[in-house]
C-alpha cells in the first residue's frame, strides 16, 4: 500500500499540505498538525469520523497508536 499523500510529505522540504483521509498516517499527521490548538484537532477528528464513518472507529487506535510513536508518515518501502 503507498499513499501519495505520504509519498509528498515525505519528498516535500514543505510540511503538511495533502492529506488522504483513510491513510492513518496522513490522519495523524493531520491531527498531528494542529498541536497544540485541542478544539482545532478536535475539528479535524469529527471530520474524518464524518467522513469515514464505521471505518473511522477501525483505524482511530491505530491513529492514536502513530500519534504515541510520533509516526506520521508512512513508511517508503510498504
Ligand atoms: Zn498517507
Amino acid at each position: 500500500m503507498s499513499c501519495q499523500a505520504c509519498h509528498r510529505a515525505r519528498t516535500s522540504p514543505h510540511k503538511g499540505g495533502a492529506y488522504r483521509i483513510g491513510c492513518p498516517y496522513c490522519m495523524a499527521r493531520l491531527i498531528a498538525s494542529a498541536r497544540p490548538v485541542k478544539r482545532l484537532q478536535e475539528g479535524h477528528i469529527a471530520a474524518c469520523q464524518r467522513q469515514l464513518g464505521d471505518e473511522w472507529t477501525r483505524l482511530w487506535p491505530r491513529v492514536q497508536q502513530l500519534l504515541r510513536d510520533n509516526r506520521l508518515v508512512e513508511e517508503a518501502d510498504v
